[in-house]
C-alpha cells in the first residue's frame, strides 16, 4: 500500500550501511517513524528528504507496520536556518521538543501548525530567534498539558511586581505573599519578558534570555527530560 503524507523531518539514526531511520512529524498521522534507503550513498536522489527540517510531501510504502520512503516532493528546506548558528539551535530545539512530547501516531492540526508556522516565522520572519523560540514552547507546553500560567495576576488578584516566584510544579507565578514554599524565586524581568513576548511587545535582548532559561529549567523540572538543542543554545547566548 502506499501513503501520502505532509511531514518535516526530525531527525534520523544510521539504519545499516546506507539507509536511515526518519522521524517525520506529519500532519495526517502525527509524529512516525520510516526507513529511507540508500541516502548515505553519493548522490542519493532522495538525500533531501532525509535531512532535518525538510519539509515536504512524502510517498511511502506501506508493509505491516513498517513505512519506507519511496518519494518526495520538497516544500520548504528552511534553509535560512543553516546560515546563522543561533536560528539553527533554536529550530533544532523546536524539532527536539516534538520528537520528545509531541504524541506518534495522532494527528494534531494544532501542534503541526504551531510547528510549521514557528519553522517559517524562524526562517523568514522579521522578529528575532528568541521572540519565536519563546512563543513556541509557550504554545507548544500549553498543547501538550504543561500550560503556564503567563499573566501578571497572581491568584490573590495583585498584579505580581517586585518578589516574584515561580512554582515549576504548577507553571504558576506567584507574589511573595502567596508564594507556597515550593515555588522558586525568580527575576520579575522574567515574568515581564515572558508576558511582553507573548503579547507582541518589544523586549530587551536580557530579558528574552531569561525567560529561555527559565522555559528550561521549567520543562527539565516538569518532563524530566533535557532538551539537548535547547541546553547548547543557552551555552552561546
Ligand atoms: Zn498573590
Amino acid at each position: 500500500m502506499e501513503e501520502k503524507l505532509s511531514g518535516i523531518v526530525l531527525g534520523g539514526v544510521s539504519f545499516g550501511e546506507s539507509d536511515k531511520i526518519l522521524n517525520v512529524f506529519t500532519l495526517e498521522k502525527g509524529v512516525i517513524s520510516a526507513r529511507i534507503k540508500g541516502v548515505k550513498k553519493a548522490g542519493a536522489k532522495l538525500k533531501f528528504a532525509s535531512e532535518p527540517f525538510c519539509f515536504a510531501e512524502f510517498i511511502f510504502s506501506v508493509k505491516g507496520e513498517m513505512r519506507t520512503v519511496i518519494g518526495a516532493s520538497l516544500i520548504d528546506s528552511f534553509y535560512p536556518l543553516r546560515e546563522d548558528v543561533f536560528k539553527y539551535f533554536a529550530g533544532g530545539a523546536i524539532l527536539e521538543f516534538v520528537r520528545r512530547f509531541y504524541r506518534e501516531n495522532i494527528a494534531s492540526e494544532e501542534e503541526f501548525l504551531l510547528t510549521v508556522n514557528a519553522l517559517k516565522r524562524l526562517s523568514y520572519g522579521d522578529d528575532d530567534y528568541l521572540v519565536e523560540l519563546i512563543t513556541f514552547l509557550v504554545k507548544s507546553l500549553r498543547a501538550i498539558g504543561y500550560s503556564l500560567t503567563v499573566s501578571k495576576k497572581c491568584i490573590c488578584g495583585c498584579d505580581i511586581e517586585g518578589k516574584t516566584f515561580f512554582d515549576y510544579k504548577t507553571g504558576a507565578f506567584f507574589c511573595e505573599k502567596c508564594n507556597n514554599g515550593v515555588g522558586r524565586e525568580i527575576n520579575n524581568a522574567t515574568l515581564k519578558a515572558l508576558l511582553g513576548v507573548m503579547n507582541g511587545e518589544n523586549v530587551e535582548r536580557e530579558n528574552k534570555v531569561r525567560a529561555v532559561k527559565l522555559l528550561e529549567y521549567y520543562i527539565t523540572s516538569r518532563t524530566e527530560e533535557k532538551l539537548k538543542s535547547l541546553e547548547e543554545l543557552i551555552k552561546i547566548l
